[in-house]
């Protein structure tokens, strides 16, 4: 590739390296330190309060779940400590001791320069780099949910799960790639312009055929079928302005105990599906609480906004990863060869990225908060009291072991969810006229 060689001016490599591995190891120390402070507060918070239940939750959890929850959130805490420490070394090796620029090298050797070997080259790396992480996913699953009665999945199905979600990132992921690379040869100059409006249009698609197309190669999905509980639920979509045609059930319980709900789509694709271990928990009239609750995020927009705000993160992303792909220092930095050119750029900026947004996560997750606020107080109104709402919850975070008394930073810093105590406060509020 020609182009890649244009507009490098001669840089000090020395020097540039140096630099970019202080401000780099900077980062990534800040990140951790981070990390591992809050989560050492939430422990401490956890331990503070696990001799017995707090005054104001007695009335939410019972003893025995109480302190089942302090110890699988206190192992949690644990593999969680030893996994960022394990992660930060591994990016510290990529990255700071140059394992990256060594796979690279050898990997685009071998596939060479054309569009379609960079591609490869693209996915190879980032598949030799997944390595390292599934021993801690086998553990997570295997030993620390095994541990606590959550796992119900077994090695030979974790194995083809695997495979599976590396064919089919490998088959929606490699032409994706090579049509970013075939924008940069395209329009040197807009390339990343043309790739960010091009990956926004990929994940409209992904919307609408991730709970038909994707889903269904992992879960079955059943609609959810006639009798009382189907006629109660779709007696309130149609009352809270929710028109579908069914509402699905998914076997969750072939992998976790744990139960969930989601919505997802948007316009004539959303849909609605409910875990089946969520079904076996509830009664009716809190599955009615939690659909309304998913409803609410329809009703308020919640998917749209989401979107709108992410295209323009991700365009910013891609303004700046444009830029970064011209600099000569970014390749140097990293001790990566700028005739590797922009597919290079564009695997050291998905990894450097992370070291930035970890920052902006607080305010994300403040804005999905303030979100789930908005569909309680929804699934309230729906329902005319707050009491069904309030005891589906409780039961949510009863049989997920949630941790009930998480340090106020870390909550603020990881939570996408309010706490129950904060949900249930908030439900009990008086209604606005
Ligand atoms: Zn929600």
């Amino acid at each position: 590739m020609s182009f890649s060689l244009w507009g490098y001016p001669m840089v000090n490599t020395a020097m540039t390296w140096t630099t970019v591995l202080t401000i780099f190891t900077v980062l990534l120390l800040a990140k951790l330190a981070a990390e591992l402070w809050l989560d050492g507060l939430n422990r401490r918070n956890v331990q503070a309060n696990a001799g017995a239940v707090p005054e104001g939750l007695r009335e939410m959890v019972d003893e025995p779940t109480y302190k089942k929850a302090v110890e699988y959130t206190l192992a949690k805490n644990s593999f969680g400590q030893a996994e960022t420490l394990y992660e930060a070394t591994w990016m510290f090796a990529w990255l700071g001791l140059g394992l990256l620029p060594l796979l690279y090298g050898a990997v685009a050797g071998g596939l060479g320069g054309s569009l379609w070997g960079q591609a490869a080259t693209l996915c190879a790396v980032g598949l030799v780099m997944s390595v390292p992480g599934l021993p801690w996913e086998w553990w997570g699953q295997f030993r620390l949910e095994e541990q606590f009665g959550f796992n119900r999945s077994t090695p030979k199905l974790w194995v083809t799960d695997k495979l599976k979600g590396l064919a089919l990132g490998l088959a929606l992921g490699y032409p994706l790639l090579c049509l970013i690379l075939w924008f940069f040869q395209w329009q040197p100059r807009w390339w990343w312009l043309w790739a960010w409006a091009a990956l926004l249009v990929f994940q409209l698609v992904m919307m609408v055929l991730a709970p038909r197309v994707i889903l269904p190669l992992f879960n079955k999905l059943t609609p959810l079928p006639e009798g009382d509980l189907r006629a109660r639920l779709m007696e309130l979509a149609q009352r809270t302005g929710f028109k579908c045609e069914t509402i699905e059930v998914m076997d969750g319980s072939k992998r976790s105990t744990h139960s969930n709900a989601f919505f997802t789509g948007f316009g004539r694709f959303r849909r609605i599906v409910l875990f089946d271990t969520l079904i076996e928990q509830m009664t009716p009239r809190e599955l009615e609480a939690v659909l309304a609750h998913e409803i609410g995020h329809y009703r308020c927009g919640h998917v749209p906004k989401m979107l709108v705000v992410s295209a323009l993160m991700s365009l910013a992303g891609f303004g700046m990863l444009g830029w970064l792909a011209g600099q000569s220092w970014f390749y140097a930095g990293f001790r990566f060869a700028p005739a590797w050119g922009m597919p290079a750029a564009l695997l050291l900026f998905s990894m450097v990225a992370g070291l930035a947004t970890f920052w902006l996560q607080p305010l994300g997750n403040y804005w999905s908060r303030r979100h789930e606020y908005e569909a309680d107080a929804f699934a309230r109104n729906a329902l005319g009291e707050f009491a069904p709402m309030v005891t589906a919850l409780r039961k949510l975070h009863e049989k997920n072991l949630s941790n009930l008394t998480p340090h106020p930073l870390f909550s603020f810093f990881h939570y996408s969810h309010p706490t129950l105590l904060e949900r249930e406060a908030a439900l009990r509020a008086p209604m606005p006229a």
